[in-house]
């Protein structure tokens, strides 16, 4: 891409920023969002109309209030095209290896068709884009502008606190929906550069099991052990709930969260009046990043009860009923860190 059709898609993106501002007053961040996805799907960047997706739902045979879900999701299989650094068609004008979340990368990678939403909050310091290979519709990424790393322990990165406290900044802004971080070894498909997902309910997952799991230990609000997967969980006001979490997770961090290996999902749900937040905290291991048994990989989403999974061989098994409630538990339990 030449200078002046370089100032062309600078113009564009000022001109679309705006006018998503003007949205995001009007209706929010979510209507916002949406334009943007409407936008990004007349620009052609957004091809995939999850019309190959297909849902399995895998109920416990014992307990009817517990049960996993899994998604066939084909395209998902490509986003680790994302892991490495690829080469630039005209390696002057690649910086970072070519970063898939860096903007001046992204203007001449997807020649013009990918446009984000420069985002006014959390001091202005993220960019919002849509997801090529999106888990549930509307499904975008938040994304530092700068190319800092995803991992609180890298040096120039972001700390878990100030992480944590920028994803709940969005969760807030997005009432109703799922917002969450995956560390390195935790399902980042993209390690080197700092992002969030941020998803809107789709009709049938307006409680996901790990939610549920929360919800059956009200009084708790603190380690449960009633799903495979350990977690903290904190429930209440905003300005309650972020300083709690911040709190234990500076203390976790002094202690088993210190090891070099230690990686975590988070993950933040506004609720959809806008009163009440949750927020949850999975330890993780970067050793232990996939469960045994399926080809995918685990991160929030999958910590939150549905897996994702793309291969043939997977669909196979997923028709025949081979995988199950069993299954999934297995694969939780298989990530989960005691701490
Ligand atoms: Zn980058």
């Amino acid at each position: 891409m030449d200078q002046l059709n370089s100032r062309a898609y600078l113009d564009l993106w000022e001109a679309l920023d705006a006018q998503l501002d003007a949205v995001h007053a009007r209706n929010g961040l979510g209507g916002a969002l949406w334009s943007l996805h409407e936008h990004q799907v007349q620009s052609g960047f957004i091809q995939d109309d999850l019309s190959s997706l297909r849902r399995f739902l895998l109920p416990c045979p014992t307990d009817p209030e517990r049960g996993f879900s899994a998604q066939f999701n084909p395209a998902r299989g490509r986003r680790f095209r994302g892991a490495g650094p690829i080469q630039a068609a005209d390696s002057d004008l690649s910086i970072n290896g070519g970063c898939f979340l860096c903007a001046e990368n992204i203007w001449w990678q997807q020649q013009g068709a990918e446009i984000g939403y420069r985002l006014r909050p959390a001091q202005g310091r993220y960019t919002a884009w849509m997801n090529p290979f999106p888990i549930l519709p509307g499904h975008a990424v938040i994304a530092s502008r700068e190319h800092w790393p995803q991992h609180w322990q890298a040096p120039g990165g972001l700390s878990l606190h100030e992480l944590t406290a920028d994803l709940s900044t969005f969760s807030a802004l997005l009432p109703g929906w799922l917002t969450f971080y995956n560390g390195v070894g935790a399902g980042a498909s993209i390690p080197h550069h700092l992002h969030f997902h941020v998803v809107p309910r789709a009709p049938g997952y307006e409680i996901m099991p790990l939610e549920a799991a929360a919800r059956r230990c009200p009084q708790s609000d603190r380690v449960l052990w009633d799903y495979p997967l350990s977690f903290m969980h904190w429930g209440g006001p905003h300005q309650q709930v972020l300083p709690e979490a911040q709190a234990w997770m500076a203390q976790w961090q002094a202690e088993s969260g210190s090891e070099a290996d230690a990686t975590a999902n988070i993950i933040a749900s506004t609720s959809a009046s806008a009163d009440r937040l949750d927020l949850y905290f999975i330890p993780r291991h970067q050793r232990r990043f996939r469960g045994e048994g399926l080809a995918g990989i685990i991160g929030g989403f999958e910590a939150l009860g549905e897996i994702v999974c793309s291969s043939a061989e997977d669909l196979r098994r997923l028709e025949s009923g081979e995988v199950d409630y069993a299954t999934v538990t297995s694969l939780l339990r298989h990530v989960s860190v005691a701490f």
